[in-house]
């Protein structure tokens, strides 16, 4: 069984470099038939706050992405890493290192001077003397000295790390007992039974640690996925600069979560040529070993044209619930629906239809003075005067094509061209120019308020 997982550090918010890792890992256990574990890690008190753990669990229940099982937090679990801290000591396979600082720093200066690496020399490792007093020791693992540590990864191939170059005895436990990053790592994810690791590749060089984590402890190795990072379009690493890195400050722009899904699924995979992937194509295609082995580019007009696609492919009662966060109630508008469909043919984000619903449904209370003297012309009176004639006469006018066909009415009637009744139409029903078609306008609106549009922008001076 294929068992995945995503194991964010609560430090602000979820951001997308991280999300693409989470929705790989999802999709790569849901083929599968699998498990999708999530678990916080939590143990930097300093940085870690419970918000920024709410935050994560916010977005990935905007996003409807399910984990299996409980929450793992790391915070909770030191009493399972104080049993394999005491496990590798009584094994001889980790020990007390009794180092001050001041002999660290003095090592390191003297490995800096003579142009070498700085790393622990390995001075505690065999002692057996007595220790010095007022020192609280650290505990370091016994890394191989030689030899070479061998990452099997999914996405690079196998990556060759010489023991010598990267490892000294790192440590484990902090002189105050706290177990460190990669060896709690290790364990967790041992534990948890998680066999594919898929993560960013920044984490690339914690590996080689963890395997000698495993290996201690006599844990099973699982497949590792190095996922290389979302660059902006010059070829860096993507910052806020380049578009928002929050993933709920997508929500708050307007994107729906197909599209943001759809968009993260494409930055770093492929499936031939194709763009849009339903949630369902995407469980079903998603394969690890796809994954690009070049950074991705982070392209915004794509994500929206992605969201444009979803928005137009969104039923309308559900749009207008989605809506509905970001201030536009219409769920009881009786022409929702021709407003809608008009709309979000246009939309890139959902927030972006709210002015331009608001745009119709409010009476215009000033007029774009330049388009209102261009289009207002002597003889305007008297078609609009006609149209609005024909209108009143009519009782049925439901659709925008019963509008359409008074308007064309008056316009053989009078053997006049469209832009003549059309141009001060627009403005008096929308206070400038641009816009959806008049007859939807109307048709949403209806009678009445048309008729008291024109009415109002007939004859004002501006
Ligand atoms: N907690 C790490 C992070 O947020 C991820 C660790 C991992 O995936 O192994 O970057």
């Amino acid at each position: 069984m294929v068992v995945t997982r995503f194991a964010p550090s609560p430090t602000g918010y979820l951001h997308i470099g991280g999300l693409r890792t989470a929705l790989f890992s999802y999709l790569w256990a849901r083929k599968n038939g699998g498990k999708f574990f999530l678990r916080i890690e939590d143990t930097d008190k300093a940085r870690n706050s419970e918000e920024a753990a709410q935050a994560i669990l916010d977005a990935f229940a905007w996003l409807g992405l399910e984990h299996d099982g409980e929450i793992e937090y790391q915070s909770k679990r030191d009493d399972i890493y104080a049993k394999y801290i005491k496990q590798l000591l009584d094994e001889g396979k980790a020990y007390k290192c009794y180092m001050s600082k001041e002999e660290l720093e003095t090592l390191r200066e003297t490995q800096m001077a003579n142009k070498q690496r700085a790393m622990y020399d390995g001075r505690y490792r065999d002692f057996t003397g007595t220790a010095p007093e007022g020192v609280s020791p650290v505990i370091r693992i016994k890394a191989p000295q030689s030899g070479e540590i061998v990452v099997r990864d999914g996405v690079k191939g196998d990556i060759v790390f010489k023991a010598e170059d990267i490892l000294d005895d790192f440590i484990i436990a902090r002189a105050d007992g706290s177990p460190t990053y990669n060896f709690v790592v290790a364990i967790d994810d041992a534990l948890m039974g998680i066999n594919q690791v898929i993560r960013g590749d920044d984490h690339l060089s914690n590996t080689p640690k963890q395997i000698v984590v495993y290996e201690a402890l006599g844990f099973e190795i699982p497949s590792f996925y190095h996922v290389p990072m979302i660059h902006n379009s010059e070829g860096k690493k993507l910052s806020k600069r380049d578009g928002a890195t929050d993933v709920m400050a997508y929500k708050e722009m307007g994107y729906t979560p197909e599209a943001l899904l759809n968009f993260l699924v494409r930055l770093g995979w492929s499936h031939g040529d194709q763009e849009i992937f339903s949630m369902d194509e995407m469980r079903e295609l998603f394969n690890p070993k796809d994954i690009n082995k070049s950074a991705s580019i982070y392209n915004t007009e794509k994500l929206d044209w992605l969201n444009g696609h979803y928005i137009k492919n969104t039923p309308n009662d559900k749009l207008a619930e989605l809506l509905e966060s970001y201030g536009l109630v219409l769920s009881s508008h009786d022409k929702k629906e021709i407003l809608l469909d008009a709309i979000k043919e246009r939309a890139k984000t959902l927030k972006d239809m709210v002015p331009m619903i608001q745009e119709i449904l409010e009476t215009p209370t000033s007029y774009d003075e330049k388009a209102y003297k261009k289009a207002y012309k002597d003889d305007t009176k008297t078609i609009l005067e006609n149209f609005r004639e024909k209108l009143t006469l009519k009782d049925e006018l439901h659709l925008p094509s019963d509008y359409h066909h008074v308007m064309e009415e008056v316009i053989n009637e009078m053997e006049i061209g469209f832009g003549k009744i059309g141009q001060p139409l627009r403005i008096a029903l929308l206070g400038k120019m641009g816009g959806p078609g008049l007859d939807v306008v109307m048709a949403v609106i209806g009678k009445d308020e048309t008729l008291k549009r024109i009415d109002n922008a007939t004859g004002i001076e501006l």
